[in-house]
C-alpha cells in the first residue's frame, strides 16, 4: 500500500496539491486562505505541509513522516509536540485553545481541514465510543455523557424548527459546539436521522 501511496503523491504536480488544498480551504471561513498565506513563510508550517499527501479536496491527507502514537501523527512546530491534525486545524482555521479536534472521516492520522471539527472532551469521549475506538457502550451509556439518547432526539428536531443552537445549549446544559456537533450529526451518529425527524411532532 505505501508503494502506491508514495508514487501517487510524487506524481501530483505541485499546482495541483495547491489546487487541492484551496479548495479545501475554500469552504471554509473567511479569510482563512488569507491567515493561511500570511504565515506559510513560518518555516515549521511549511515544513508541516511539505510532509503531507495533499489529495482531492475530499481526500484524506495523510502525514508521510513523523513518530506515530495510537495511529496520530505528531508534529514539533516549534514550541511544543503537537498532533498532526491538531496543527492542521491551527494552520488552517483557528488555534482550538482547550477544545479537542475530532475527524469525521475517523482516520486519526488524517490532516484535511475538511474533516476536521472542534468537541468538547465529552463530545470526544462519545464521539470515541461510538466509533468503536474504546472497549466501552456508546453514547449516554457513557460515564461523562450528559445526555440521553431522547435528548439528542429533541435537539435535532428542535433546531430542524428553528431553535437556536445558543437557546438549546443553554436548555440542556451543554457547550454550543457541542450542539453544533451534534445536529450536524458529527457525533451521536448511532442516533439515526430517521428516528429524529420522524414526522410525529409539527412545528407550532
Ligand atoms: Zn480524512
Amino acid at each position: 500500500m505505501s508503494e502506491t501511496v508514495v508514487r501517487r503523491s510524487s506524481t501530483l504536480s505541485k499546482s495541483r496539491k495547491r489546487a487541492a488544498f484551496l479548495s479545501a480551504v475554500d469552504t471554509m471561513a473567511d479569510g482563512v486562505q488569507n491567515k493561511m498565506f500570511a504565515e506559510i513563510e513560518d518555516k515549521y508550517i511549511q515544513r508541516f505541509w511539505s510532509y503531507v499527501d495533499i489529495r482531492g479536496p475530499d481526500d484524506c491527507w495523510l502525514r508521510k513522516a513523523g513518530r506515530q502514537t495510537r495511529g496520530y501523527g505528531h508534529f514539533w512546530d516549534g514550541k511544543r509536540e503537537t498532533s498532526t491534525h491538531r496543527a492542521s486545524y491551527r494552520y488552517t482555521v483557528k488555534e482550538p485553545g482547550k477544545m479537542h479536534v475530532l475527524h469525521t472521516c475517523d482516520n486519526p492520522p488524517c490532516c484535511n481541514p475538511k474533516h476536521l471539527f472542534l468537541g468538547t472532551p465529552v463530545d470526544n469521549a462519545i464521539d470515541c465510543v461510538s466509533k468503536g475506538r474504546a472497549n466501552r457502550a456508546k453514547g449516554s451509556a457513557h460515564r461523562s455523557a450528559k445526555l440521553k439518547e431522547q435528548d439528542v432526539i429533541e435537539i435535532r428536531r428542535r433546531y430542524m424548527f428553528g431553535e437556536s443552537q445558543g437557546e438549546l445549549a443553554l436548555e440542556f446544559g451543554i457547550a454550543r459546539p457541542s450542539i453544533s456537533n451534534i445536529v450536524h450529526f458529527r457525533i451521536w451518529k448511532h442516533v439515526p436521522k430517521e428516528r429524529c425527524f420522524r414526522r410525529s411532532r409539527r412545528p407550532l
